[in-house]
């Protein structure tokens, strides 16, 4: 692959805070680098049918503390068939576009990937507010997203503990836990359901609620992963068995929106940057990865191989709380 002289760059999948802070660095190291940056609309739809504008350092002001994406991000299934990619491929030559900076989730570095094998060079960065990416311990959005869920599980314990009731609260994270888990640990929960573990809920949450009655706890958290199913089961159990009040809450999209953290805003910027470096180094279907607090980039091949678990102590560490 040639000289690097013009990248564009894009988020597709899910959006998640963080991702404005990872434009911006991209776009800024870019101009430090003196390459010519050009901001692609909505995912690899804009790559089919060239809605693309060119971004200077200016065109990000001010974006590092919004949520969302200022690029927009969408699913584009054309770009999944051998017509769409030649139509992305064919945009990339006309406009000289010589390297391709992928913002989103391990669909969007398939997509990368695609992109590679025909001559475009690529790097993903990792943005999620699932934390689900295998080969990164942390993905953009994940930090703004347990605080966001916090916050709102924090308000809900002031108005549990008044009544004495018991809330069964579902969290996104699609088919991982990582976001019950840490959530689930920050709010003091009874029971975390997460989809990589099986619970007894005869022991690990009725006996644990009456338990908590005889230890005179007045109100209760139980955490649902979204990948576990729906609370109201759980909700519908701990009644019929227990005699609590129990309310279900869906914090559902508001954990993907927000002012991103002050740890979300400086992994997107490193991360922009360390992906901006990488391609004018000459790599390509790569992704940019956290591992033991340093950044790496991975093959993507390889990365999409990987699987991950959650923390195992820390599912431990959340249960000893529990009493
Ligand atoms: P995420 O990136 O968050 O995992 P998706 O799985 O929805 O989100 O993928 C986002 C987009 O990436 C898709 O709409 C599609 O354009 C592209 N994509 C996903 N899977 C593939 C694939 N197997 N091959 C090529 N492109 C893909």
């Amino acid at each position: 692959m040639g000289k690097i002289n013009r990248i564009g760059v894009l988020t597709s999948g899910g959006d998640a805070p963080g991702m404005n802070a990872a434009i911006r660095a991209v776009v800024r190291a870019s101009a430090y680098y003196g390459i010519t940056c050009l901001g692609i609309h909505r995912g690899y739809n804009g790559l089919i049918n060239g809605d693309i504008v060119t971004m200077d350092a200016r065109s990000v002001n001010g974006v590092i503390a919004r949520g969302g994406t200022m690029l927009y991000t969408a699913r584009c299934p054309e770009f999944m068939t051998e017509e769409g990619i030649k139509k992305a491929v064919g945009t990339c030559k006309y406009l000289g576009i010589d390297g391709i900076i992928a913002i989103g989730g391990d669909g969007t570095f398939r997509g990368a990937r695609d992109l590679a094998n025909h001559g475009i060079s690529t790097i993903g960065i990792p943005a999620t507010i699932d934390n689900d990416i295998a080969s990164t311990q942390y993905s953009i959005g994940f930090d703004t997203a347990c605080n966001t869920a916090q916050d709102a599980i924090d308000k809900l314990r002031d108005t549990m503990q008044s009544h004495e009731r018991c809330s069964v609260v579902e969290v996104m994270g699609r088919n991982a836990g990582h976001l019950a888990l840490h959530v689930g640990i920050a709010c003091g929960a009874t029971a975390i359901l997460v989809p990589e573990k099986e619970l007894d809920v005869e022991k690990d949450i009725i006996e644990k609620i009456r338990q908590g009655r005889i230890n005179k706890r007045s109100h209760f958290i139980i955490i649902v992963a979204e990948g576990v199913g729906s609370g109201v089961e759980v909700a519908e159990k701990i009644k019929a068995e227990t005699g609590i009040d129990a309310r279900v809450t869906t914090l559902g999209h508001i954990q993907r929106g927000g002012s991103p953290s002050a740890t979300d805003r400086v992994w997107a910027t490193r991360m922009g940057e360390f992906a901006v470096s990488g391609l004018l180094a000459g790599k390509s279907n790569r992704v940019v990865c956290v591992v033991n607090n340093e950044l790496i980039d991975v093959d993507i091949n390889e990365a999409l191989q990987m699987n991950k678990d959650i923390q195992g102590e820390l599912y431990q560490t959340s249960k000893m709380m529990a009493v």
